[in-house]
């Protein structure tokens, strides 16, 4: 198998665009002193590397670059660890393909 023709994740990634709805995220982590386990997870899991981990210890999001794949969703919505709805008409992921 040849694997320089195999393209990475972070570059089909760079080809997407994103229009952000400023003010309204459409991701938000509930308020936390010490990240629940599920929260932890969203560090490893979100394949556009959405969440991060403030100096404070606190998981935070940043949506930008969101691609809406759920999941976050998934994990952390029914633990109440995070809101998630779709963005706004407009907003959110362009997708490209070339
Ligand atoms: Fe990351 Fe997917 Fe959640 Fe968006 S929906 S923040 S890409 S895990």
């Amino acid at each position: 198998m040849n694997f320089d023709s195999q393209v990475r994740v972070e570059d089909k990634l760079y080809y997407n665009r994103y229009v952000v709805d400023v003010g309204q995220p459409h991701v938000k982590v509930r308020a936390h002193t010490t990240p629940s386990p599920q929260l932890l997870a969203l560090l490893k899991v979100c394949p556009a590397r959405c969440y991060d981990i403030n100096d404070g210890g606190q998981v935070e999001v940043a949506v930008d670059g969101c691609i809406e794949c759920g999941t976050c969703r998934v994990i952390a919505e029914p633990t109440g660890d995070i809101q998630w709805s779709h963005p706004r008409g407009g907003y959110g992921v362009l997708f490209k393909f070339g």
